[in-house]
């Protein structure tokens, strides 16, 4: 089968991590029979060198006529001095906005063989950990009213969250959906004590739990969330939140992994299409060195056949070729610390996994 993937490299190491991508999901492609079809496009730094905007039209309409959008990362110093509407990391809000993207998926899972990069005590990580939140993208506080007006102290800032049932009903659906073919257990975390969002999310979310008895279903407040992650990680299989609590978390729980190089994630909306980037940004302080570590542009790969194509044992393939490369001890140079291993290059740890696959 053929499936068309609009290519968005970026900059900084964005053109190296995304042809470490591209060639695993190629070798992939050859091992089960598809093919996949790379279209690049500009975006970000790239594209307002070329053409001066961080988005064009061009870009948009062919992720649009993609079934697919991998994206490399994009911005960097040669950009920063430029006003906030016209920087690369604008074309990031555009394109999830034009994509209709309103849920994150991002994993955070501890390989067992990295558990000495992770700051959590050993016998936290012995075993590794497997986390997903599922973060509302496109609503509540990032994107309701703002402002500045005279206050009862003066001059005051606001800044408001709004939820609709429908958007807490189409998060919560993603939500429970992925949780059906991981360990089926959700956490659905608020701070109903105290805001009328939450408690509007919490009543939804019960409501949408009724129509998922395979899910072991529970709610956490936001403010015991952050604590218990880093109490105890294990305990989570996956977490659903609105989007700034999932910004928040997010964060906290890939630190727990220790390793930004290594962490995939998922934007969907209601088509099957996504778009799919690893979590961390361009790294201009080793882009062009082939020092980048490619594994989540890897596994965001994975993540795009799973999630836009449904090919669970292709993902799988390349989740498995990572894990092996890892426990056989190869690592780029974020991943090494102190431990005397020398590390590999982009080029060799991408290579590493290729010929794992076709080894498979
Ligand atoms: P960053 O994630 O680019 O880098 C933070 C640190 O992690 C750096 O030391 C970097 O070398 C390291 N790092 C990141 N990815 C790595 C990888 N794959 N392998 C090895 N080391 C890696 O964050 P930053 O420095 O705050 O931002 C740099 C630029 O990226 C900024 O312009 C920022 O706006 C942009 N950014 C883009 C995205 C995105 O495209 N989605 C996300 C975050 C930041």
């Amino acid at each position: 089968m053929e499936y068309r993937i609009a290519l968005l490299k970026g900059d900084g190491i964005g053109p190296e991590i995304t042809d470490s991508a591209v060639q695993v999901l190629e070798q992939t492609a050859d091992r089960f029979g598809h093919r996949f079809v790379f279209t690049p496009y500009l975006i970000g730094g790239a594209a307002i060198d070329a053409v001066g905007e961080p988005l064009p039209d061009e870009t948009v309409q062919g992720c649009l006529n993609s079934d697919s959008v991998l994206l490399g990362a994009v911005g960097g110093p040669k950009w920063d001095g430029l006003p906030g509407d016209q920087r690369p990391e604008k074309a990031l809000l555009g394109i999830r906005a034009a994509l209709g993207l309103y849920t994150n998926l991002r994993p955070a899972k501890l390989f067992p063989a990295l558990k000495g990069a992770s700051p959590l005590r050993d016998d936290l990580t012995a075993q590794g950990f497997d986390i997903l939140i599922v973060r509302e993208l496109t609503g509540g506080i990032y994107f309701g009213d703002r402002g500045y007006r005279e206050g009862k102290y003066g001059e005051e800032a606001f800044d408001t969250e709004c939820y609709s049932v429908m958007e807490i009903e189409r998060i919560g659906k993603a939500a429970f959906e992925a949780a059906m073919p991981r360990n089926r257990r959700l956490v659905s975390v608020d701070k109903a004590n105290v805001l009328e969002t939450s408690r509007l999310w919490r009543s939804t979310m019960h409501r949408l739990a009724a129509d998922y008895p395979e899910v072991q279903y529970s709610d956490l407040f936001v403010d015991n969330a952050a604590m218990q992650l880093v109490r105890d990680p294990r305990q989570f299989d996956v977490i659903v939140t609105s989007n700034m609590f999932g910004d928040i978390l997010s964060d906290e729980a890939s630190q727990l992994t220790g390793s930004i190089g290594m962490l995939a994630s998922a934007s969907l909306g209601d088509t099957t299409r996504g778009l799919y980037e690893p979590i961390h940004g361009s790294a201009p302080d080793i882009a062009g060195k082939d020092l980048a570590n490619p594994v989540a542009a890897i596994l965001s790969g994975a993540m795009m056949l799973r999630y836009a194509f449904g090919l669970s044992a292709e993902a799988d393939a390349i989740e498995q070729a990572v894990d092996t490369v890892l426990e056989r001890g190869c690592r780029t140079a974020d991943l090494v610390g102190d431990s005397g291993i020398r590390p590999l290059s982009c080029t060799e740890m991408t290579a590493e996994v290729v010929r794992c696959i076709a080894s498979q």
